[in-house]
């Protein structure tokens, strides 16, 4: 899937990539994460509960602009290269996750 989306640099043309790790979540909602500094289009994601947004496991990543089939040791903007998070792995349930720069992302729900 190709998405178009108007940008301060002129209309950018973007690649959506499936996360072929992704598992349908019950009980989730979805956000669209989006770059604060650029508005870029990051991920929609499977949130669960009203919690803050503090990370992303990497199986409730459902597409994105980046190919979240391959581990990345960090997520940057696909257009102005900030960073979004950083991968790690989390404690309690050792999964792959990426935490996020709290002021570096936009959410909402879609
Ligand atoms: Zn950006």
């Amino acid at each position: 899937m190709v998405l178009r989306s108007k940008h301060r640099r002129g209309i950018m043309i973007m690649e959506v990539y499936k996360n072929p790790n992704s598992k349908k979540v019950r009980g989730s909602h979805v956000l669209e994460v989006s770059c604060a500094y650029c508005k870029c289009f990051i991920a929609n994601y499977q949130k669960v509960g009203e919690s803050n947004l503090v990370k992303m496991y990497n199986n409730r990543i459902i597409d994105g602009s980046i190919d979240f089939s391959q581990y990345h040791g960090a997520i940057f903007c696909p257009n102005c290269e900030e960073r979004i998070a950083t991968r790690y792995v989390t404690k309690m349930d050792k999964k792959e996750a990426y935490r996020l720069v709290p002021s570096a992302y936009n959410k909402k729900k879609v």
